[in-house]
């Protein structure tokens, strides 16, 4: 008998080892990997390549978005939602494996390795809350947890999944060399949510013009921002690149009729474009194009200082 799994790859070694260990164990594979504005799936893409294993993409703005405004477990050290992300991501997953027509849903979650999030009660209770009982399997450390149904049902062989545990990393790494995965990126890192100067801009967005525009969520990650007295926001270009995305992207928010103005340095002096997507006051205008002024080529501290308060870092 055989059976058929989807792996959910970050790119990262635990995920790239999970899909290994399946295949040994004598499951078909396939991969998921999920992408937002706030982190993309460059890793997860070379892995399912240089592994050989099919990569399903799911766009996932509209759930992070959904629970960064309202995340039933909180935020992390920043506004990363991960425990409520991650339990969304499986169930997303195990919609997919339905719909595909697959037995189970796969993840490199280690029992131990992180003390909050995958203690052996976090395994069960993602489990369950993604709505994946008994489908769930964490072939890394299958042997410490309950038999999953395809492994009752022998289409897995549970004496191939394996018993690791805990913080240390010798067997990951044992393994790897093992099944010859050599390139592979550091654990952590790659999701900007998890960065407090992001999630600080990310809660900015959230409280002025909010996060239901993908345009303006996206732009989060470019230029230098400000937020002025009566309320505009101001996205500061800081390079050609950005000053030509904000010069495309104003006519985008023009035709969602929002007030959205350009401001460009004065004729002949290189310096920085701003966007304000939803201007507030002329006010506010003046004090925009101070901003353009004291970015310019040949200024310095002492000009930029007065805007200094109003920048969002
Ligand atoms: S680090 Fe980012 S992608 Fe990962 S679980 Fe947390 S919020 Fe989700």
């Amino acid at each position: 008998m055989s059976c058929k799994g989807l792996s959910l790859m970050s790119g990262g070694l635990d995920s790239q080892l999970a899909i290994r260990v399946l295949q040994r164990a004598g499951a078909e594979v396939e991969a998921v990997s999920f992408v937002t504005p706030f982190f993309d799936n460059t890793k997860a893409k070379a892995a399912a390549e240089a592994l050989g294993v099919k990569l399903h993409v799911v766009d996932f703005t509209a759930d992070e978005i959904a629970l960064i405004k309202n995340p039933p477990h909180g935020f992390g050290g920043a506004m990363n939602p991960c425990i409520d992300c991650h339990a969304t991501m499986i169930r997303r997953a195990g919609e997919l494996m339905r719909e595909l027509g697959y037995d189970f849903v796969a993840t490199g979650e280690v029992r131990g390795q992180r003390p909050m999030s995958q203690n052996a009660q976090a395994l069960v209770t993602v489990e369950k809350t993604s709505g994946l009982v008994g489908r769930l399997v964490r072939p890394l450390s299958a042997k410490l947890l309950e038999p999953t149904i395809p492994e009752i049902e022998g289409k897995l062989d549970r004496e191939k999944l394996l018993d690791i545990s805990g913080r240390a990393r010798d067997r990951q790494i044992a393994l790897a060399a093992e099944f010859g995965i050599v390139d592979y990126p550091s654990p952590a890192g790659g999701c900007k949510l998890t960065e407090e100067a992001f999630g600080r801009k990310l809660k900015d967005l959230m409280t002025h013009e909010g996060l239901d525009d993908r345009t303006l969520v996206e732009l989060l990650l470019v230029g230098r921002r400000f937020r002025l007295p009566d309320g505009s926001g101001v996205i500061l270009g800081r390079d050609g690149r950005e000053n030509a995305l904000l010069n495309r992207t104003v006519a985008v928010l023009s035709d969602r009729h929002r007030p959205a103005i350009l401001l460009m340095p004065p004729t002949g002096t290189p310096g920085p474009t701003a966007l304000i997507p939803d201007l507030k006051s002329e006010a506010d205008k003046a004090l925009a194009e101070g901003i353009v002024k004291a970015w310019c080529r040949g200024t310095g501290d002492a000009d930029r200082a007065p805007f200094k308060g109003f920048q969002i870092l």
